[in-house]
């Protein structure tokens, strides 16, 4: 067996420091039992505003302003406001055909569209366009998913995976498009880089999101 380099007396200190804290944090979080035996958080001092979102961020006097104008301190700033679908920006990016899932308003126009549309183009290979694919397929649609990658889910889950999740889906009738992106959609379908040309009723863009910002 290989011997481990000693840690450094600095190194020692600050995993003794982390040790310190976390011991404290458990300390501090442990559940004490409810009336009915189950146990239960102890009070934290945790103020939640609901019903109202941050409109700025005060950095210099480390302040997060509401959209009623009240400011609040911080100590320390956690931005956890999600993400939004990056939007396409090209030619027929915005007929009322091209769609993203993000919320449940956009899943139900998508159910509605597949109810009444026998044909669908998927843009993006990963979770949220292979997840769709399947549900249309389910719903007996021709589904063609395109992207850039040589193979499905391969920048998340490697090459034997992706081959994997490819054969499953392709086993299921879905049509895979790969090492192309779309060029332009128009109301009948998608161009492809590749030149190639895809007869769709509607698509459905699974592309990365970007962080959603305050304000
Ligand atoms: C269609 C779809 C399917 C998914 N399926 C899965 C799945 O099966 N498994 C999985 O693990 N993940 C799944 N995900 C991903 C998962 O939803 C996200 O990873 C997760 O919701 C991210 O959590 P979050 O807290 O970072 O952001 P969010 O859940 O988006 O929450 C952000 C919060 O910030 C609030 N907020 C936004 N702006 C402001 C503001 N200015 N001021 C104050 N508050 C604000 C919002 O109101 C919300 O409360 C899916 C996502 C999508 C879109």
């Amino acid at each position: 067996m290989r011997s481990q380099p000693l840690p450094s007396e600095a190194s020692r200190r600050r995993a003794e420091e982390q040790f310190k804290t976390t011991k404290k944090v458990n300390s501090e979080t442990k559940l004490r039992p409810t009336p009915h035996g189950k146990p239960r958080p102890r009070r934290r001092r945790i103020e939640l505003r609901l019903g109202t979102h941050a409109v700025a961020i005060h950095a210099n006097a480390r302040e997060v302003e509401l959209a009623d104008g009240s400011r609040h301190h911080y100590g320390a700033l956690l931005l956890a406001t999600g993400a939004e679908p990056v939007r396409l920006t090209l030619p027929g990016s915005d007929l009322p055909q091209i769609h993203y899932l993000r919320t449940l308003a956009d899943s139900r126009a998508l159910i509605a569209k597949a109810a009444e549309s026998p044909r669908a183009v998927v843009i993006g290979a990963s979770f949220i366009g292979l997840e769709v694919a399947a549900s249309l397929r389910a719903r007996g649609l021709e589904v063609h998913v395109v992207a850039p990658e040589a193979r499905p889910m391969e920048v998340v889950l490697g090459p034997e995976v992706g081959d994997l999740v490819r054969r499953v889906h392709e086993e299921h009738g879905v049509f895979f498009h790969l090492g192309t992106t779309p060029a332009a959609f128009d109301r009948n379908g998608v161009a492809l880089q590749s030149g190639e040309r895809l007869e769709a009723d509607f698509v459905v863009v699974g592309i990365p999101g970007s962080p959603s910002r305050p304000g």
